[in-house]
Parts: structure tokens; C-alpha cells; sequence
């Protein structure tokens, strides 16, 4: 009887529709979310366009709600149109059918990351037009490719586009986190990531002697330093309950490989490792402690950084960033408890924040199990048709600044 219940309303179908879309990692063709989006613009009477600013098959849709003062920064409501793979056999429904259950959840792929956010700007925009109001600035509603593997060929070279430049970004709103409890994560600020590889050279020979200066015994010297400082870590979460898992740095042995026999030490062994750095980390300090370490394990390691980002400074959440302090009155007159949080991943606010322009994390989902990235993704409708209200508060407050 539930699910009937939400069959009628047009936001939840909108919703459901976008939804089932497949556009699901990897080899993406984005056409059918362009065309969706495109109607849904023409539905409120705005002006759409889609630019390439990587490649042909990596469309940018931009939605433009032309403010009173455009001459103003203009406000960005950015989310992307892609989602993470599934694994249908581990899901109770289709991921790709948005089924209503009895309790009202809707099942698919990007219900919570983070196609609701995408479709909630434009309920709320439909609502505000219609109660007469117009922005003092500008607002794009942007919807961009492979946030999911990157953003390499999305958002990192919109940022650098003429067209971005002509949109005059004054601060930038994108996803937040999912919450298990009535808490809002938002975030201000992501940590840095950097990829290690060591190449470590040894002695090789036969596998019954004892050499000195094996690959092998080299790599346990760097290993257990770096996971040495990855204890240290664990413990500082331990000893501040004030600290989430955004605020320390995180080390992972991923990737190992080498050797071609059991009985033949090699002369190469490779490492990788993941690695998000808190951005309170010196992050020279940070290299040279790894390069000492590799000189002290004997030598004959080479370092690469396959990935190696740069510091992006976090946005500031005081009086001297405007669009904050509205957002923030916003979040107090809803009574919505918010903690802000440096992301424990990343997304495409990095790119934005490395244009010096402010931006923030914020999706309108609590009291929702966390399964962005999960089997059974899920959000109720009556909490998506909620985050339409509170973005029909927040648009105002961030215009009107
Ligand atoms: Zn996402």
C-alpha cells in the first residue's frame, strides 16, 4: 500500500527515473542522463547547456537560473551523473529498477550517492519559481562525468575551461556523506592523496642461503616503519574521540608483487601503497621521513608517486566566507544538527577548492544505514522529498548573500 502511495508524485518519479539510467562504471555513454536532463530543464523553463570540456563522451550539463545581479559570483549545485558498479546477485532488488519497498525505500544505484542530490536542486528550484522567487545571483545546476574514477576527464578540466571561467564561481555546493545518525556530515575540506610505489632491488641467489640486503628484507624494514606511523595513527583516533578518520593519515599496503619461483630470492620487489594525508601533515617532512627510511633499509629503492596531490587549502567555515554563514543560518533555523568534517575520501570539491573558491560537502541524508558504494543502496522517499524542502531554505540563503 506504501509503495502505491508514492506512484503519483512527480518529484519522487522524477527521481526514479534518473535513477534508471544505467550509468554505471565503467565505459559510461552518458546520452540517456543528458537527454533526462535536458527535459527536466526544459520542464523548468531554464536554459540548458552541455559542454566537452575533456572529450566527446564526457558531456558536462549545465542548467542556468539567471539571477537579478548576474554581474554577482554565481552559486554552483554541482553533483556527478555517474555511479559505482554493483553486484546484482547481492541485491535484494534490481539496482537499476528504483522499486519502492513497503516502508517507502526506493533501491538503486545512486540513491544516496548521489543522484538524489541532482534532482533535489531541481525540486527545489521548481518550487521556488513557482512561489515567484528569482536569485539575486546566478545558479548552475551542473551535472558532470566520472567523479567515480576521478574526475581526470570531469570536473578536473571543467574547472580550467573558458566556460567555467564566464561563470564567475563564487562558492560551490556538492555532495556530502550519508549518516547513520541525525547528525549531517558535511564536509569543508578533503585530505590529500598520494599513491607510493617502491621498487625495492636486492641481492638475489638461491632460496636456502641467508644473503645480506635481500628485496625482501628491505621492504620489511619500510613496511614496518610505515606501519609503525600507521599505529600511531590509529592511537591518535583513540586517545581524541574528537578526531574522525578525515583527521589522521592513512597508510595501506595494497598492491605487491615480484619474484618467479619459491626457491629464487629476486632482485626486484614492488610495493603500493594508498595513502590519504591528514592536511595538518607536513607533507615534506612527510616524503623525506619515507625517503629516510628507504636509505636506512640498505638502499637501492626507488621511489615513485604515481599519484602525488597537491595541499588545497580547506574552506574556511567563519565570517569571513559569506555563502557559510548563510548556509549556516539556513542549517540552524531547519534545526538540523550538522558536524563539519574534513572527507575521509575524496569528490569533485577538490578541484573547485584548488580554483580558490569555496566549497562544501552537503547531502540532506540522515538516519539512513550508510551503503554509498554497497549492495542495497537505498532512500526513503519521504526523506528525499525532505531534502527538497531544506535545499528550497538553503538556495536562498546562498543566493541572496
Ligand atoms: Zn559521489
Amino acid at each position: 500500500m506504501c509503495a502505491e502511495k508514492w506512484e503519483n508524485n512527480e518529484e519522487i518519479n522524477i527521481f526514479r527515473e534518473y535513477l534508471r539510467i544505467p550509468s554505471v562504471h565503467p565505459d559510461i555513454d552518458y546520452t540517456a542522463c543528458v537527454e533526462f536532463l535536458k527535459r527536466q530543464a526544459n520542464s523548468l523553463n531554464l536554459p540548458v547547456e552541455v559542454v566537452y570540456p575533456a572529450v566527446e563522451s564526457k558531456p558536462v550539463v549545465i542548467i542556468k537560473w539567471l539571477g537579478k545581479q548576474p554581474e554577482l559570483p554565481s552559486i554552483i549545485l554541482n553533483s556527478h551523473m555517474d555511479v559505482v558498479p554493483v553486484y546484482p546477485d547481492k541485491w535484494t532488488h534490481d539496482p537499476f529498477a528504483a522499486d519502492i519497498d513497503e516502508e517507502g525505500r526506493i533501491f538503486a544505484r545512486g540513491t544516496q550517492d548521489m543522484k538524489s542530490v541532482g534532482t533535489q536542486y531541481l525540486g527545489a528550484i521548481r518550487l521556488l519559481k513557482a512561489s515567484g522567487f528569482q536569485p539575486k545571483r546566478t545558479v548552475y545546476v551542473t551535472f558532470v562525468p566520472d567523479e567515480e574514477i576521478g574526475g581526470i576527464l570531469g570536473m578536473a578540466v571543467f574547472v580550467k575551461a573558458d566556460y567555467f571561467k564566464q561563470m564567475n564561481v563564487g562558492f560551490s555546493l556538492d555532495e556530502g556523506g550519508t549518516s547513520a545518525s541525525d547528525v549531517h556530515h558535511l564536509f569543508y575540506a578533503e585530505r590529500i592523496r598520494w599513491v607510493l610505489k617502491l621498487k625495492v632491488d636486492g641481492t638475489a641467489g638461491h632460496g636456502s642461503l641467508l644473503l645480506p640486503d635481500t628485496a625482501g628484507v628491505k621492504l620489511n624494514y619500510v613496511l614496518n616503519k610505515l606501519t609503525e606511523f600507521r599505529d600511531s595513527q590509529i592511537q591518535r583516533l583513540k586517545n581524541d574521540q574528537s578526531l574522525s578518520i578525515g583527521d589522521v593519515t592513512t597508510v595501506n599496503l595494497t598492491q605487491l608483487s615480484g619474484g618467479v619461483q619459491s626457491n629464487v630470492v629476486p632482485p626486484l620487489l614492488e610495493a603500493i601503497f594508498d595513502m590519504r594525508l591528514s592536511i595538518t601533515l607536513d607533507l615534506v617532512a612527510f616524503e623525506q621521513q619515507i625517503r629516510d627510511w628507504c636509505k636506512e633499509a640498505g638502499g637501492g629503492i626507488e621511489i615513485e608517486f604515481p599519484l602525488k596531490e597537491a595541499f588545497v587549502a580547506a574552506t574556511k567555515l567563519d565570517d569571513s566566507n559569506p555563502y557559510w554563514m548563510g548556509l549556516k543560518a539556513t542549517l540552524n533555523e531547519l534545526k538540523l544538527k550538522v558536524k563539519p568534517i574534513v572527507c575521509f575520501a575524496v569528490t569533485d570539491s577538490r578541484f573547485i577548492r584548488q580554483q580558490g573558491i569555496p566549497a562544501i560537502g552537503f547531502s540532506p541524508i540522515i538516519n539512513t544505514p550508510v551503503l554509498i558504494h554497497d549492495h542495497d543502496e537505498f532512500l526513503k522517499a519521504e526523506y528525499y522529498l525532505n531534502g527538497i524542502e531544506v535545499y528550497k531554505k538553503i538556495i536562498p540563503n546562498i543566493t541572496e548573500v
